[in-house]
């Protein structure tokens, strides 16, 4: 099976026009078109994984984290960004990445996964995105150039960094001028300002583009998850539960208050920016990562903010992609990862 009949699935469940504008998710190394022999999934794919794909016959990586966020100007072998995609280059392995386009679905979502350890009832989202349509439109390579220079001069209109993401190559053949698809996922009320803005960056009304409808009821698209515990626990009783539910040793929190938890917010992976929002919803206690010491004062006494480490917060992500791929294809192996790539030791 090729390699693009697994994208397309994928991005049917978490459609890369709804990742964040400073994401890079999609196929980051590799041809579409080779033949899948095996997959191993990942939250990172680093230089161990790229050795952990060779050895069991993998060519194909599916990771949650983009090993490339960047453009990256050289290839030496300075950095482990640069080490990794050489590597993958060299034996021919593929690097998918599906990072806040999974994070932002309310199905199968990350979020989805993790309230699901916690068994967490009544799930919503906790910042939903509304009336989304998507944009998608192609430039060619000297209007890549004129956009570039024009947007370097007047900056980019707000809702409109998500076209940075280079998500499709595509070759006009009768003219022999490479293409490029762009795709977003914006603000319906915004897509009149933005196409106006391409069509001056690239000085011309001919502006190849669509917009479709993002069904709210199939895709429901946000940050972060709410819900319910069955009954209202004790602090501390819920924490060991979310130390078990979650394979934590340890994890950080502001202090308890004189009251049970019955709603909790969470969002795998950095989501400090959702808190106002987990506040306001009414939620005892927000599950998170990645947040700094003055960053705990902002819990004031109306919330537990709970850091239970970025890597640990999304590790089950990796069993939600295997499972969902498992689910529908039979023909190639797909594999968790054995290695642990978390940066960050406890001692
Ligand atoms: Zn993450």
């Amino acid at each position: 099976m090729k390699l693009q009949k697994l994208i397309d699935y994928l991005e049917a469940i978490a459609p890369p026009a709804y990742q964040e504008s400073y994401d890079n998710a999609g196929l980051i190394v590799g041809d579409p078109n080779v033949t899948i022999k095996g997959v191993l999934i990942c939250l990172d794919s680093t230089e161990d994984i790229i050795a952990e794909a060779r050895k069991r016959k993998c060519n194909v990586i599916v990771a949650h984290h983009p090993i490339v966020f960047k453009g990256l100007k050289r290839f030496n072998g300075n950095t482990y960004v640069e080490r990794t995609v050489m590597q993958a280059i060299k034996h021919d392995i593929c690097i998918y990445a599906i990072h806040t386009n999974l994070d932002n679905v309310y199905r199968n979502g990350v979020n989805t996964k993790i309230a699901e350890k916690l068994s967490l009832k009544n799930l919503q989202l906790l910042a939903p995105k509304k009336n989304l349509v998507k944009l998608e439109f192609y430039l060619n390579q000297s209007q890549i150039e004129a956009y570039q220079k024009y947007y370097s001069k007047k900056g980019v209109p707000a809702g409109f960094h998500n076209v940075h993401s280079l998500l499709a190559v595509q070759t006009d053949k009768k003219r022999d001028v490479a293409e490029m698809k762009y795709e977003t996922a914006v603000a319906e009320n915004e897509v009149g300002d933005l196409v106006h803005f391409l069509q001056n960056s690239i000085g011309s009304k001919a502006l190849q583009y669509n917009t479709y409808p993002i069904s709210e009821r199939n895709h429901q698209v946000g940050s972060g998850m709410i819900g319910h515990l069955a009954k209202p626990l004790l602090p501390a009783t819920f924490f060991k539960r979310l130390k078990k539910a979650m394979d934590l040793k340890v994890f950080k929190h502001t202090a308890v208050l004189d009251k049970k938890i019955s709603k909790v917010a969470v969002c795998g992976g950095s989501g400090g920016f959702l808190l106002s929002h987990a506040i306001r919803q009414g939620a005892d206690i927000f599950i998170t990562s990645d947040y700094k010491y003055h960053e705990f004062f902002d819990a004031d006494g109306k919330i537990i903010i709970a850091d239970i480490g970025h890597y640990e917060s999304e590790q089950y992500t990796i069993e939600l992609l295997h499972g969902l791929i498992t689910k529908k294809f039979s023909n190639f192996a797909s594999h968790c990862t054995k290695i642990s790539t978390n940066p960050v030791f406890y001692y």
